[in-house]
C-alpha cells in the first residue's frame, strides 16, 4: 500500500471527467459516507441528512440522503456526525512543537487541519539551507498538505547579538523557491530594522 499523503491523489484537472460520471450516477463512486450532517461554508448552515460520494479520493458528490442506489461502493455511517471542510493554517512553525512535521500532521489531522504554511525558521537558524531541506523531505511523507513560505530572516537578529547556525541569503532563499515546489511564499520578516537580506 503507497502511502497516504497529499501526492497519493491525483490532479484535480485529470479527474473532472471520472467525478462527473460519478455524480450523474454514470459510474459508481467507490465510498459512500451517509448518516451525515454536511457543514456549508457557503450558506453558513449544517446541511441535515446528506450522503457524500467520493471516488479517487476526491468529493464527487453530496446527495440527499438515500440516493445511492448502487452496491459497489463502501459504505460508511457517520452516525450524525458532522462533514466539514478541513481547516488550514497559513503560519507557524512545526520544529517550535519539537517534533518532525508528520509527527506534528497526526496531532493536525485529528483536530480538522488538513493543511498548513509553515516558516521553517528555527531549524534554519540552526541547520541553514539543510535543515529546511531535511524538514521538506519529512513533511512530504505526512498526509497533511504542508507548504513553505521560505524563512526571510536567519539569523533572526545581529551577530553581535547571537551566534546562529545559519545564515539565509538572498541567493539561498531564492535557490530554495527554484528547487522546492512546496515553496509559495516568503516568510515572516522579523529583524526588518537594520533590513537585513533586504
Ligand atoms: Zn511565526
Amino acid at each position: 500500500m503507497t502511502a497516504l499523503n497529499r501526492f497519493s491523489i491525483k490532479p484535480l484537472s485529470t479527474m473532472t471527467r471520472l467525478l462527473a460520471d460519478v455524480a450523474s450516477a454514470r459510474r459508481e463512486p467507490d465510498l459512500v459516507i451517509g448518516g451525515a450532517r454536511v457543514m456549508s461554508t457557503y450558506s453558513e448552515r449544517i446541511l441535515g441528512d446528506r450522503e457524500v460520494w467520493i471516488s479517487g479520493g476526491r468529493i464527487a458528490a453530496v446527495k440527499p440522503a438515500g440516493s445511492y442506489k448502487g452496491s459497489a461502493a463502501k459504505r460508511y455511517d457517520a452516525k450524525g456526525g458532522i462533514i466539514a471542510p478541513g481547516l488550514v493554517d497559513p503560519h507557524l512553525h512545526i520544529e517550535s512543537s519539537m517534533v518532525t512535521a508528520c509527527a506534528y500532521a497526526e496531532a493536525a489531522l485529528l483536530n480538522g487541519t488538513t493543511t498548513i504554511f509553515c516558516d521553517s525558521h528555527e531549524i534554519g537558524n540552526v541547520m541553514d539551507v539543510a535543515g529546511v531541506e531535511a524538514m521538506l523531505e519529512d513533511a512530504r511523507q505526512a498526509p497533511l498538505s504542508i507548504f513553505l513560505t521560505v524563512p526571510s530572516t536567519v539569523p533572526a537578529t545581529s551577530p553581535e547579538l547571537e551566534t546562529a547556525g545559519g545564515d539565509l541569503t538572498p541567493e539561498k532563499i531564492a535557490a530554495l523557491f527554484d528547487k522546492w515546489p512546496e515553496a509559495v511564499a516568503l516568510g515572516e520578516k522579523m529583524d526588518f530594522v537594520p533590513g537585513r537580506h533586504g
